[in-house]
């Protein structure tokens, strides 16, 4: 008989319990040294584990080897727990209509000795829904439990218990289990099921979760129940969701502004059936992802695998954080935006349509200021005397100018000065600069705002990349004074080889 995933691969020990390691560690401790509290309160989501490490815990205080942070699984005490079938470890459903009975029982028979184990341990699911009365009545017991019972509550609502009731037990909070540890347990139990399955797919699964294991086998028993053992295609649409792959195609249309493009793909992930506020969704958490990858934080993306990683990153490259953050505002606030069309597929054309249309961040003139600004103190450093030691620490990889390379090195003006093989960079003279004004008191001039603005980026560098060597290297930069060697046509090439075309048109605007 087949028996569902989330049943056969339930946690038997302690050791099985996936990303709840601080409570199996507090609890383990508690058995080991016999000083297991008469009454816990699990709180957390449901599938993350509350009731299977309730059932650990009983048997680990009853097995007949107990108590023991390793319970047997072959003495009768666990095989019954295990199963369900014991008169001593009683499991009541708090949601269930049963509820009140249940407790009144239990205040009955709570003062008889347990029949064939060491404790009566009783386990109360879902305890923020019994009745008020009910409540009063496993007070009372709490209040003076006898020696021989323990008691084990598991809400996802704690907020409903009472706080009678929360003072007098232990309280442990469950978090949402991490995608990567669901991904890693949906893994091994397809290698034990001998299914084959892709990585993405396990991606997928896990991801939906939202933090429950148990959600996840559920999903994975539908997944397999529709393909079999052999899951290679994208089981996406089978979940409603939109395959990964037209994501990526509209990201892509996107971000080209090809407004043709992304239409026709919206129509066809219309036409396919996605639910498209789902889609919506979809495409937020994707751009999401390269917003995260263009931070450098790739450790929070944990919906998707390497090489899915990878495959942002030419994508992080091309757009300024402040531009992915509007697109992800504007994915987000579609729904609410567009509540009275009353036809998904217009909702997703003119999101598609404002998304195309985010102004880019950072404007010609303002970059012309700035760099005319810089120019002005290297050539004039009398200007300001903070100049000195400063031009080291002037970084080509300026954040507010344009988006850093995912791989690029907050050093690597100072190590390696771009070859200067490009057309040479125009001459000051060409330019009007402006220089602030020297009055002798004010040896700053407009300049404080400018040194802070990049005193700032290279300290958030240093930060992100957690690393004393890059002020090192700073430091020793400017000793050195390599400094020197950052000449303006470096500095151009630079900034041209990152921005390309608004380059060539400040160029433009300089003949
Ligand atoms: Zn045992």
């Amino acid at each position: 008989m087949y028996q569902v995933l989330a049943r056969k691969y339930r946690p038997k020990i302690f050791d099985e319990i996936a990303g709840q390691d601080n409570i199996v560690q507090t609890l383990k401790n508690a058995v080991i040294h016999d000083r297991i509290a008469h009454a816990y309160i699990f709180s957390g989501t449901r599938g993350v584990g509350k009731t299977s490490i309730a059932r650990i815990l009983a048997k680990s205080i009853n097995c007949e080897n107990g108590p023991t942070i390793n319970p047997c699984g072959v003495c009768s005490a666990c095989v019954q727990i295990q199963n369900g079938s014991s008169v001593d470890v009683i499991e009541i459903d708090g949601a269930s209509n049963t509820g009140v009975d249940a407790i009144r029982d239990l205040k009955e028979n709570i003062i008889y000795l347990p029949q064939s184990f060491k404790y009566k341990i009783y386990i109360i699911d879902e305890v923020h829904m019994l009745s008020n009365s009910a409540f009063n009545a496993l007070l009372k017991t709490l209040e003076e439990p006898p020696a021989h019972a323990k008691f084990i509550f598991a809400t996802t609502e704690l907020h409903k218990v009472p706080e009678t009731i929360l003072s007098r037990c232990q309280r442990f909070n469950f978090k949402r289990i991490p995608t990567d540890i669901i991904y890693r347990k949906l893994k091994e139990i397809a290698a034990a099921e001998d299914i084959s399955v892709t990585d993405e797919n396990l991606m997928i699964m896990a991801s939906l979760a939202d933090g429950s294991v148990r959600d996840s086998l559920t999903t994975f028993d539908t997944i397999i129940s529709y393909f079999g053992k052999d899951i290679k295609e994208d089981i996406s649409p089978v979940l409603g969701l939109t395959v990964k792959a037209a994501i990526v195609d509209l990201t892509y249309a996107i971000f080209k502004k090809d407004y043709e493009a992304s239409i026709k793909l919206a129509k066809e992930i219309h036409d396919s059936g996605a639910d498209i506020r789902q889609f919506i969704k979809q495409l937020a958490f994707y751009i999401r992802n390269i917003l995260i990858i263009k931070l450098k934080y790739k450790d929070l993306i944990n919906d998707m695998t390497d090489e899915e990683i990878n495959a942002l990153i030419p994508l992080a490259g091309q757009k300024h954080s402040e531009e992915l953050l509007d697109m992800i505002d504007i994915l987000l606030n579609s729904d609410t935006k567009y509540q009275k069309i009353s036809s998904p597929s217009l909702t997703l054309e003119l999101t598609l349509f404002r998304l195309i249309n985010i102004p880019p961040k950072h404007n010609v003139t303002e970059l012309i200021n700035k760099i005319d600004k810089f120019i002005s103190l290297k050539t004039n450093p009398a200007e300001n005397p903070k100049m000195e030691g400063k031009t080291g620490k002037f970084n080509l990889n300026d954040e507010a100018l344009t988006p850093p390379p995912p791989a690029f090195d907050s050093s690597f003006a100072l190590r390696q000065p771009l070859p200067k093989t490009a057309a040479p960079a125009p001459a000051q003279t060409d330019r009007q600069v402006k220089i602030a004004p020297n009055d002798g008191n004010n040896t700053h001039g407009g300049s404080d705002e400018f040194f802070a603005h990049f005193d700032k980026i290279d300290e958030k560098l240093a930060q992100e990349n957690g690393k004393q060597e890059t002020n090192a290297l700073i430091d020793d930069g400017i000793k050195a004074n390599e400094a020197e060697k950052l000449d303006e046509s470096i500095i151009m090439e630079s900034i041209k080889d990152i921005f390309g075309k608004d380059i060539e048109r400040i160029d433009r605007t300089k003949k």
